[in-house]
């Protein structure tokens, strides 16, 4: 890491609205939500600034959040991704052997858990955490293989870790991640389970489990899925000269800047859902750049609502954003940092799932040419004719743009 010292440290804010992008919506009257939405702030910015689209998810891969926040942070997941459960694993803290495979576990609300059972809800019902918690200790003591470990997490993302399983069929399986398959059949899914004799004793027990009576909560099955061995990153300080943090109510976004060796900010009351605590995480962000360099703040709850195929709750979710987000943190820097703000990957109302199109960014500094754009949305994007690819390299050149 090389900084001149004449210049001071340049601060950069990375605002992510996780899922926002989104494609024109017959009950928006053909507009996005990021059209939609009342977004005075990135509006404002867009116009003064650098409006582009950036490829965050590589060709060929799959356009999963880890993925492409993976991509967002600077570093190329054709190199480095290894699956969803290692980099929550991380988020975690969780001492993993090299030879083990961490599974993300979701508790889920299936039709039936059998071939011919449809997927209903990949969150079922956004459980409360303490109620899941409670779920999956059951389970560990109830249901786990031998050589298994069970990790309670957020709402109703868990780990499941096969330990030493690296060569055995747990590294190969592959089930579909559960929020791509809303009311689809789970046939395929059920059977590659079913391949795995221990995966197979363990979900099958724990929809015995969860049928009891005394399980009040939606969840009627667990999911084990984007499994891996565990995540290693370059840091992030040496990668890029900047001391940084992340906030996130999530535990992937957690587990990356972890594993770059990043601050990882805990702020009381971040859902993932539109109730998020946005005021807790721009003080907890403020707070940081006090002393650091770059705050990568993200928040879930376009996403979710993407994945409900709301887009009325989708468009407050964007609004919420630019007036709780973007605006106090414009509002407390003014013009001493600079400001990208992006999202990982579109969740499109129309298709409930994410997709691999590119996404809108846009980087602002004061005084800085703008290029064109008249408000910030995918169109306004697409027409400035910028589009960074591939994604990873989205950070450094912002970052070459701040130092000027
Ligand atoms: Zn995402």
């Amino acid at each position: 890491m090389s900084k001149s010292l004449s210049s001071p440290s340049p601060k950069l804010v990375f605002l992510i609205a996780d899922g926002m992008g989104d494609l024109p919506v017959a009950v928006l009257g053909g507009r996005t939500p990021m059209e939609a939405a009342e977004t005075p702030a990135m509006d404002k910015l867009a116009t003064l600034g650098r409006v582009g689209l950036c490829r965050t998810v590589p060709h060929g891969m799959a356009p999963g959040s880890d993925v492409a926040n993976m991509s967002l942070l600077g570093f190329d997941p054709a190199s480095h991704h290894t699956g969803r459960g290692p980099i929550e694993a991380a988020a975690l803290g969780l001492a993993l052997e090299a030879d083990d495979v961490v599974f993300r576990l979701n508790t889920v609300t299936v039709s039936d858990f059998a071939a011919t059972g449809l997927m209903r809800d990949y969150s079922a019902g956004h459980i409360d955490t303490a109620v899941s918690t409670e779920l999956v200790r059951q389970l560990g003591a109830s249901c786990l293989p031998a050589g298994y470990e069970l990790h309670a997490g957020v709402q109703y993302r868990h780990l499941l870790v096969a330990k030493g399983a690296a060569g055995r069929e747990e590294a190969t399986v592959f089930v579909r991640p559960p929020h791509d398959i809303t009311d689809q059949p789970m046939a395929p899914d059920i059977a590659a389970l079913q391949s795995v004799p221990a995966l197979w004793q363990f979900v099958t027990c724990a929809a015995r489990l969860l049928a009891g009576d005394d399980n009040a909560s939606k969840a009627n099955a667990v999911w084990p899925w984007g499994q891996g061995r565990a995540l290693s990153l370059p840091s992030f300080t040496e990668s890029f000269g900047l001391r940084g943090a992340v906030v996130s109510a999530v535990d992937l976004v957690k587990g990356l800047g972890r594993a770059a060796g990043m601050a990882v900010l805990d702020v009381p009351g971040a859902t993932g859902l539109l109730d998020t605590n946005y005021e807790g995480k721009v003080a907890a962000a403020l707070e940081f750049l006090k002393d650091g360099d770059f705050v990568f703040v993200h928040v879930e709850a376009p996403d979710e609502c993407g994945h409900g195929g709301d887009a009325a709750a989708k468009t407050e979710a964007v609004a919420r954003f630019d007036a709780r987000i973007v605006a106090p943190m414009l509002g407390a820097l003014g013009e001493s940092a600079s400001v990208l703000i992006a999202c990982d990957h579109p969740t499109p109302i129309a298709v409930r799932t994410h997709t691999t199109d590119p996404v809108p960014f846009l980087f602002w500094k004061a005084g800085i040419a703008a290029n064109g754009a008249a408000a910030f949305s995918e169109r306004e994007a697409a027409k400035t004719g910028l589009l960074i690819e591939p994604g990873h390299t989205l950070l450094a050149q912002t970052a070459a743009w701040a130092r000027g």
